[in-house]
């Protein structure tokens, strides 16, 4: 199973961060150690002094493909849910100063959090989806506010990678992304029902 990740799909968090909006999917990757799963803390690391939440809608890979045609990606997949794409935001700044590689700034232990996956015949589109912390709403976002949809960032990375059952795909986050601290509780939705919560430890 691989993790793929979508950088700055949503024009109000491209320029929160001084990003230019990208023409084409901006991707990265993360390991399989990445992943943590519904229910399970989240560990600040101690090689950071900035992890950033992003909260982003997380696709769940049906079955095997390459070249897919965007017509046919949704037939690639049935399942949604919200996750956090846990960033290393100072790490990152490094990396991006220096021309290097994100990975030790987004792929590290526990960084893809995944909230638990519902049918999604069964979520209204376009798709709501927020993150509260400490029962403060910190972002909201819409899938109708993707810069590249769904469909098209399947087509789009199925050109570089063989995606394969079970590949999770992160497909952006809106504005709002801001630090966690040890002790905060972290809840995502999808419209406005709750689809993981955790505690950073
Ligand atoms: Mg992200």
């Amino acid at each position: 199973m691989k993790i793929l990740c979508i950088g700055r799909n949503y024009a109000d968090h491209a320029k929160e961060l001084n990003n230019p909006v990208p023409k084409e999917p901006v991707f990265f990757g993360k390991p399989d150690s990445a992943l943590l799963r519904p229910n399970q803390p989240f560990f600040y690391p101690d090689f950071s002094k900035d992890i950033h939440y992003e909260c982003e809608i997380v696709v769940r890979i049906k079955k095997i493909g390459k070249y897919i045609q965007e017509k046919f990606a949704h037939t690639y997949y049935d399942d949604l849910a919200v996750g956090l794409d846990f960033t290393a935001r100072d790490l990152q700044k490094d990396c991006k100063e220096k021309g290097l590689p994100w990975e030790k700034a987004k792929a590290f232990d526990g960084s893809a959090l995944l909230g638990n996956f519902l049918p999604k015949a069964e979520i209204e589109n376009p798709i709501l989806f927020s993150l509260e912390k400490n029962g403060e709403l910190v972002q909201s976002g819409s899938s109708a506010d993707m810069l590249f949809s769904i469909d098209k960032i399947i087509s789009y990375l199925s050109r570089y990678y063989t995606l394969k059952i079970g590949d999770l795909i992160f497909t952006g986050t809106p504005a709002g992304v801001g630090p966690v601290k040890i002790g905060d509780e972290l809840e995502g939705f999808i419209h406005g029902k709750s689809n993981f919560k955790l505690r950073i430890k």
